[in-house]
């Protein structure tokens, strides 16, 4: 028999050891950080003392290869590490593979030639820099890339951009951007309108407006103006009108990175839903006895496996070189949908208490939400999920093909 559920010795063993580093160093910190949530100095040295012992540890930059100084973890293995990593809220940051620089790290592996890895991967690689990926504008619907306005005009050697960008995360503190802007006025294909740029931080033209605030808080998601910014030709990445490639060969594995996390976040809601209800009394009874809350169980449980099934088929199919569109697809969707239900589940197990900011499900469930339309919104993904089912009905006379290819 092939399928095979579990991991080799050597991913169980750094699960294992992920799992001791954050009981050991991540979590001690973090609470360190929470006792003064005012004092910079506090989260400075905590977050130094972080990222310092996962290189000790030998957890540093787990998605790339070993000659950028990571383990070099196919996306499988990456599964069983980020899906720990996020049970906690510096785990990612502490091994450097957290949201955005992780996309953008195998954005440049992929798409930057040997001068740009040297000035901007090597250095994002190593903790010295970080990063921002800014595609998104307040005037156009970001789930339709070929309305990007931000354009870019030759002029020499140089490339002269003037646009505007919001919600772009990490822009506060990065060093560079991966800007995406219009190059193209006719092309073939709709798709081949943009092109990618790395724009240095800080650089005359490019403004940073606001840190747009959002139902959970800022979290430094910025409003950007660009102004007559100049970039020299040698920073186009990818090539000219790679954009819309550019960006979906990010999104892909970036997606599926952002369901191991989100895994990791229901996991700890329904570890404290059924807590809750095995230690609240009310009409006679533990909560756990009772019906009503026995069937919330069971359907975070049921949804929790599921999620985790299609995580790693996706991530199998990523590592096998296949076509994993659908796969992430469906995974990125069924995730973000089931995050959202478990958690709030949890809020309504919790009572009163869960409302509070007293327990972490507040301000999970005001971060769950954006799930659903970041990263490709519920109903494009769905629109993606039915055309291939469609094509591969039409093609086979079996929807067989789209859903997930499997032997079954
Ligand atoms: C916390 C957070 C962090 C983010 N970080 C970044 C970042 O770092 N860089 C960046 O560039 N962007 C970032 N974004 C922006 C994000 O990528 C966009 O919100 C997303 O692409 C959707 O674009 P939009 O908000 O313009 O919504 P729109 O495209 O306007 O869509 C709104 C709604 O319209 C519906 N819709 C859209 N298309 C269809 C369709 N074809 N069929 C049916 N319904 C449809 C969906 O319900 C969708 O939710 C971030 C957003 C958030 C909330």
């Amino acid at each position: 028999m092939a399928i095979d559920f579990s991991f080799p010795p050597e991913v169980e063993e750094v699960r294992h050891r992920i799992r001791q580093f954050l009981t050991e160093i991540v979590r001690p910190c973090e609470q360190a950080i929470e006792e003064k949530p005012d004092d910079r100095e506090t989260l400075v040295k905590n977050v130094i003392k972080m990222r310092k012992a996962a290189q000790e540890w030998g957890l540093w930059l787990p998605h790339m290869p070993e000659e950028f100084g990571g383990m070099g973890l196919g996306h499988v293995a990456m599964a069983s590490v980020s899906a720990e990593a996020a049970k906690t809220r510096f785990g990612p940051f502490a091994l450097n593979a957290q949201a955005p620089d992780e996309g953008n790290m195998h954005t440049l592996l992929h798409w930057a030639n040997e001068e740009q890895k040297k000035k901007y991967l090597i250095p994002l690689c190593e903790g010295r820099m970080r990063s921002c990926f800014a595609m998104t504008e307040p005037e156009v619907a970001g789930s339709d890339p070929t309305l990007i306005q931000t354009r870019a005009v030759k002029d020499g050697n140089d490339w002269v951009i003037n646009g505007h960008k919001w919600f772009i995360s990490g822009a506060r503190g990065a060093n560079f951007a991966i800007l995406i802007a219009r190059t193209e006025d006719d092309p073939d294909v709709a798709q081949a309108v943009n092109s990618a740029f790395l724009v240095d931080m800080p650089s005359e033209g490019w403004e940073i407006v606001r840190d747009v605030e959002t139902m959970s808080g800022s979290h430094n998601h910025c409003e950007i103006r660009i102004t007559n910014l100049r970039v020299p030709d040698a920073n186009l990445l990818g090539g000219r009108g790679q954009g819309h490639r550019l960006g979906q060969a990010r999104l892909g594995p970036a997606r599926l990175a952002h369901c191991m996390r989100w895994i990791g976040q229901a996991e700890v809601a329904l570890n404290m839903m059924v807590e809750r209800a095995m230690s609240r009394f009310a009409h006679g009874s533990l909560l756990a006895e009772k019906q009503g809350i026995q069937w919330m169980i069971a359907d975070s449980t049921m949804e929790l496996y599921q999620c985790k099934l299609m995580v790693l088929h996706a991530a199998y199919k990523i590592d096998r070189k296949e076509d994993f569109r659908s796969e992430v697809s469906m995974a990125k969707h069924f995730v973000a949908n089931s995050l959202n239900r478990i958690v709030d589940r949890a809020i309504q197990v919790h009572g009163a208490l869960g409302y509070s900011t007293d327990t972490p499900l507040a301000h999970m469930a005001t971060q769950a939400r954006w799930a659903r339309f970041a990263d490709g919104a519920d109903e494009v993904h769905q629109w993606r999920i039915a055309q291939r089912t469609i094509e591969a009905y039409a093609k086979d006379g079996s929807v067989r093909l789209a859903a997930g290819d499997l032997p079954l």
